[in-house]
């Protein structure tokens, strides 16, 4: 197994996967650093608005998370909905599961619209319930969406080998109105509709320092009436809001294509997007090439500082996955990766307008492509005061200001990798706010 990200083997056919970097000063109206989902969201938004607009990242589009990413396109990331109810009431719940339900419209609208070729699959979702725990939190994802009026049908133990070609599970929730996607084809498709559309793109031009309304790069600047920041690991140099974010890490591997007779047993009732309901969860798909995608970690390595490239984890993460599913042991994986998915304290991103520069946004700590999608929008939609959207609500529940059960001055003497776990598993777990109660 060779350590590559598959998604960007399958650039080798594009015409052109990189801009040339930025050069001399440029001035626009918008200026947006960071095209991720998010960043790459922002700009589409902005496309037929009058606004001149100038997109610089330090990689290629979406050759960050976005580009390592899965491509599992779901409402359903970090925070399940029936962890959303307890934390924020069905109100709440409603508005932030709706947040992510919305970033999976806009991508999906997007592909079809200007027909990105990233391998859309329309694909259910499957949550499989690992022992008696695991199948709590499917019930309880059962009466959440009740609750909430989605509908969804639950497998009981000896139901779920008709989803799946196991016997392991003690229970499964099954949903529609999700999908599969090359998440980097997605982000370079995009990338084409934006350059087709008058925006300005420099790729290799990392913003290394920032005053007033102008920014630097290391052979050019940009000045701007606006500025809106969708980075990762964002550096103390840039913001203070770096504060906010940590990052978890997950490791990849892609199988050789399955045949036909191999898919049916692995999925009888055709492929779905799965993962289980262990806490550092296993998670796996079919790719459009009939490739098996699977993911994965452990708990060593998840809040590790830095990247960590041997395969020892995602072999065993496989090796995990071969042993419940009997006919997936003679498959091969031949590549495999990993990335640092930027997050906050209690899994909800960061949004806000710099108060001391309030020309100037920030979208930090996304965790999945549909909410870094509907936050850029949304900063978009503000910067062209767009009033359909209801600000307060929004900037409330995305607040640099939220309170977590470890105070943020506690990280200066346990170090912010500790708290940070902390923090996480108590707002995935145990967090239950005031709006709760409603
Ligand atoms: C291995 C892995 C698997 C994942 N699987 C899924 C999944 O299946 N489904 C899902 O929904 N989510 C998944 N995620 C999470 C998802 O990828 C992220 O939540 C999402 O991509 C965040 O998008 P973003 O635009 O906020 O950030 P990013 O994609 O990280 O984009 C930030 C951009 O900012 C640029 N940048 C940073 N600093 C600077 C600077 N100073 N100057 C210029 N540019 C800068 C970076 O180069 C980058 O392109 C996964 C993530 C990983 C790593």
């Amino acid at each position: 197994m060779i350590l590559q990200n598959w998604w960007f083997t399958t650039l080798l056919g594009i015409k052109e996967p990189i801009r040339p970097p930025l050069r001399g000063h440029i001035k626009t109206d918008v200026l947006i650093v960071g095209a991720g989902v998010a960043g790459l969201s922002a700009a589409l938004c902005l496309i037929g608005s009058g606004k001149k607009v100038v997109l610089v990242d330090k990689n290629i589009c979406g050759g960050s998370s976005t580009g390592k990413s899965a491509g599992f396109l779901t409402p359903d990331s970090e925070l399940e909905l029936s962890q959303l109810l307890r934390k924020y009431g069905i109100n709440g719940a409603r508005d932030l599961w709706g947040v992510a339900a919305k970033g999976v419209e806009i991508m999906v609208d997007n592909i079809q619209k200007h027909r990105i070729e990233c391998d859309l699959q329309v694909q259910d979702c499957l949550f499989l319930g690992k022992g008696a725990s695991g199948w709590k939190d499917v019930q309880e994802e059962v009466e959440s969406r009740k609750k909430l009026g989605y509908s969804s049908t639950i497998y009981e133990e000896s139901e779920v080998p008709s989803v799946i070609g196991s016997h392991v599970y003690s229970g499964a929730i099954r949903y529609s109105g999700t999908y599969g996607v090359n998440p980097l084809l997605y982000a370079q498709g995009i990338k084409q509709v934006l350059l087709d559309n008058g925006t300005e793109i420099f790729e290799s031009s990392e913003v290394l320092s920032w005053e007033g309304h102008t920014v630097h790069t290391h052979l050019g600047s940009v000045t701007a009436d606006k500025i809106i920041f969708c980075i990762d690991k964002p550096k103390p140099e840039i913001t203070k809001y770096n504060q906010s974010v940590y990052h978890a890490q997950t490791f990849l591997s892609i199988s050789e294509p399955l045949g036909d007779e191999d898919i049916a047993k692995l999925f009888p009732q055709g492929p779905m997007q799965c993962w289980d309901s262990d806490l550092i969860y296993t998670y796996f798909r079919l790719t459009g090439t009939k490739r098996l995608l699977v993911g994965g970690g452990d708990m060593i390595t998840t809040y590790a500082k830095n990247d960590t490239t041997t395969p020892r984890v995602i072999d065993h993460v496989i090796h995990e996955l071969k042993e419940k599913i009997p006919s997936i042991r003679p498959l091969r994986f031949t590549q495999y990766w990993q990335g640092r998915i930027d997050m906050t304290r209690d899994l909800v991103p960061t949004v806000l307008i710099d108060p001391e520069r309030p020309w100037t946004h920030f979208v930090l700590g996304c965790v999945g492509l549909p909410w870094g999608t509907f936050c850029g929008n949304f900063v978009a939609q503000n910067v062209l005061d767009d009033q359909a959207l209801d600000y307060e609500k929004y900037y409330r529940y995305f607040s640099p200001n939220r309170k977590f059960v470890i105070p943020l001055w506690m990280e200066s003497i346990f170090g912010k990798r500790l708290v940070f776990t902390i923090n996480n598993a108590w707002a995935k777990y145990r967090q239950r706010d005031a709006s709760a109660k409603s």
